[in-house]
């Protein structure tokens, strides 16, 4: 079969509900969500239903959130197909815990792990079964916050000025950021570690910045048979932890305040546009406003097109959080 038989689904969204953390217990907060046995969907209070390609309730382990929904992209990853792994949802939901964005190679229990470490043991899993294969693998790891890239993995002092560029023929280019070249597994995960550090080390100094920035870890893949110079296959893999969805207060702040608020909607605003713009067959070959933001924009050649998009949208299961789990459940079914 050709990369052209097959029939590309361009967006799956999941729904992730995580189980009540002591906080709400302790508050009296209830369930206000509920869960069809065997079907795909949601109810919220006591008539809205929502349906996506899966509902994880809380009991779901994040081995199967990855086995079910992370793993045939990765089939895709390793037939030269690029692919984009999104959470979203309001802080506190749970994106970070499902992507695995503190993971450490310390982490005792393993039934934890999130989709980030667990990608990259298969990524190296696979590379070891095809014998007669090159692989080259590098990442990546950048923040965005208030439209402007900051570069994870970077130690120096100076930090070169990152810009996206598109190139006609190897799609988006950024130019600037810290492409590491990587060997072993082990080296992947010290990357993700080193990035994530970082992006804990910002956050205490800028008022809880990981909740307003989106964090991307990309992996990029080329591969050929070994002997073979001509034939290759380049395909990368973005994991984003988006920032916070929850609609920023109207408060009478200026300046910094404000145009935070501003920028973090730009991204999640134009990402829903994009999203939804893909997956409507009928809007098909219409224009898909990529340009609109920094987000869309780096992301542009893995979302749509031979792509393959996860959108996992992590949902909190209490009653005090109704309002936004409403908002998400929304967002996430637009981009259906
Ligand atoms: P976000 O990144 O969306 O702000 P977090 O991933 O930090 O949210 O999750 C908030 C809290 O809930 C954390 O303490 C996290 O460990 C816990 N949590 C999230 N999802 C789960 C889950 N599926 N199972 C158990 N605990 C979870
Ligand atoms: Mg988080």
């Amino acid at each position: 079969m050709t990369k052209e038989d097959e029939k590309v689904i361009p967006v799956r969204v999941v729904m992730r509900c995580r189980p009540l953390v002591s906080k709400e217990i302790n508050e009296g907060c209830q369930c206000c969500l509920t869960f069809v046995p065997g079907e795909p969907q949601v109810i919220v209070g006591n008539d809205k239903a929502f349906t996506y390609d899966y509902v994880f309730d809380p009991t779901t382990e994040q081995e199967e959130v990855f086995n079910t929904a992370v793993s045939p992209l990765l089939s895709g990853l390793f037939r030269g197909y690029n692919a984009t792994v999104l959470a979203y949802g309001q802080t506190g939901s749970g994106k970070t815990f499902s992507m695995g964005g503190t993971y450490t190679s310390e982490q005792e229990n393993e039934s934890t792990v999130g989709v980030i470490p667990r990608v990259i043991r298969r990524i190296f899993q696979e590379k070891s079964k095809c014998a007669d294969c090159e692989f080259l693998l590098a990442v990546s790891y950048l923040e965005i916050y208030n439209e402007e890239i900051l570069d994870l993995l970077c130690t120096s002092k100076d930090k070169p000025i990152i810009s996206i560029r598109e190139d006609p023929k190897d799609g988006i280019k950024i130019v600037g950021l810290t492409e590491k070249e990587v060997f072993t597994a082990h080296e992947m995960v010290g990357c993700l570690e080193l990035g994530n550090s970082a992006r804990t080390v910002g956050s205490t100094a800028m008022n809880a910045a990981s909740s307003r920035s989106h964090a991307i870890f990309t992996i990029s893949l080329e591969q050929r048979r070994k002997g073979d110079k001509s034939d290759v296959m380049v395909s990368k893999l973005h994991l984003v932890d988006l920032a916070g969805s929850e609609r920023q207060k109207k408060t009478k702040a200026e300046g910094d305040r404000l145009k935070e608020g501003i920028s973090i909607n730009r991204g999640l605003l134009s990402l829903g546009n994009v999203i939804s713009a893909l997956g409507d067959e009928s809007k098909k070959g219409s224009f898909v406003p990529y340009r609109d933001s920094k987000l869309t924009r780096l992301l542009q050649d893995s979302l749509g097109g031979n792509s393959h998009t996860l959108m996992i949208a992590c949902v909190s299961p209490a009653d005090s959080n109704i309002e936004e789990t409403i908002n998400t459940l929304r967002y996430a079914d637009r981009a259906r």
